[in-house]
């Protein structure tokens, strides 16, 4: 089993997506209310190899006959908390032509160092949940060494440095970020970063805090022109792994699942998986309402629900 690079996974911005995770899991210097992976029990700004490169590198190589549509630096926490992530891309623009993504949270981008080094990407998408400071800590809970200001200079400082594709993450959470105060926040500080793209997206899989709650299509929809460039609702996969190259993982967690209660990480370490490929069937499990989820000593347990295990 790989243990850096997962997929490719059905992505639903990058079509077949190739993962590589960077940092061990939930190393991040964010803990956001909404996020999939449980609450960050490593909340940190220090970069460091948090993984060994090389062995990053020869996995990837070992996955490159799956011809995936990108190579993504994502996963379970924040990639750029990896001190040699630069290199990393240099090495992968040396192996293989297949474009290169990164998606951070972008609240190291304010560091020169960090800009520096996500240069060679072909694509880096970034996010902004919040407009200012109190939302930001509300939302996001950042790192005590990340204030709002300084986060967001770094997002606008890389877009003029950065030449290749900059897509701008916008996470709309109900009754936080999608009242019209907030929004206009928000669209503010997009006018001022200038990305290529706008994308919108809202609570979909089970959070880490049950009162993040997401807003419906249509509202999301209906938010797009408040944005400039106009924004785009993050299209929805959630079928995708009825596909047949991705209906046996889908089969063997819910079989697991019917069993018993099982986290990410159950599930993961049983079937041979990368977390974040569990991560992405849940989701949409969870989007065709298959299953309860129950928070137990912070860590999210899924279960198959009960009308359909009967
Ligand atoms: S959603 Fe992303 S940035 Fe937020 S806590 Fe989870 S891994 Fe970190």
């Amino acid at each position: 089993m790989s243990r850096y690079v997962f997929g490719p996974v059905p992505s639903r911005r990058l079509g077949r997506s190739l993962g590589v995770d960077l940092v061990p899991f939930k190393t991040c210097s964010y803990d956001c209310i909404y996020c999939q992976l449980g609450r960050t029990t490593s909340k940190t700004v220090d970069r460091q190899e948090w993984v060994p490169l090389a062995e990053v590198v020869d996995e990837v190589q070992k996955h490159l006959s799956s011809e995936p549509d990108y190579i993504t630096l994502s996963g379970s926490g924040e990639p750029t908390l990896h001190a040699r992530v630069g290199e990393l891309i240099a090495r992968l623009k040396e192996i293989t032509a297949i474009p290169v993504a990164v998606l951070t949270n972008g609240s190291l981008l304010w560091r020169e160092d960090v800009r520096r080094q996500l240069l060679g990407a072909d694509l880096v998408v970034p996010s902004l949940d919040a407009g200012d400071e109190s939302m930001f800590r509300l939302v996001n809970r950042p790192h005590p060494e990340i204030p709002f200001e300084r986060m967001l200079a770094g997002l606008i400082a890389f877009r003029r440095q950065f030449r290749g594709e900059y897509w701008l993450e916008v996470f709309i959470l109900g009754a936080y970020t999608s009242i019209p105060a907030e929004l206009a926040k928000l669209a503010e500080c997009v006018r001022r970063i200038k990305p290529d793209r706008v994308q919108l997206n809202t609570v979909t899989r089970p959070p880490t805090e049950k009162y993040a709650a997401g807003v419906p299509p249509e509202r999301l929809a209906g938010l797009s022109s408040i944005f400039q460039p106009p924004a785009e609702v993050i299209a929805d996969f959630r079928d995708v792994h009825r596909e047949p190259e991705f209906a046996a993982g889908r089969e063997e967690i819910l079989a697991m699942l019917r069993r018993r209660p099982c986290s990410v990480d159950d599930i993961a370490g049983g079937l041979g998986m990368h977390r974040n490929e569990v991560v992405k069937y849940l989701e949409e499990l969870n989007a065709e309402n298959l299953l309860e989820q129950s928070l137990v000593a912070d860590k999210l347990y899924y279960q198959v629900a009960k009308e359909i295990s009967l």
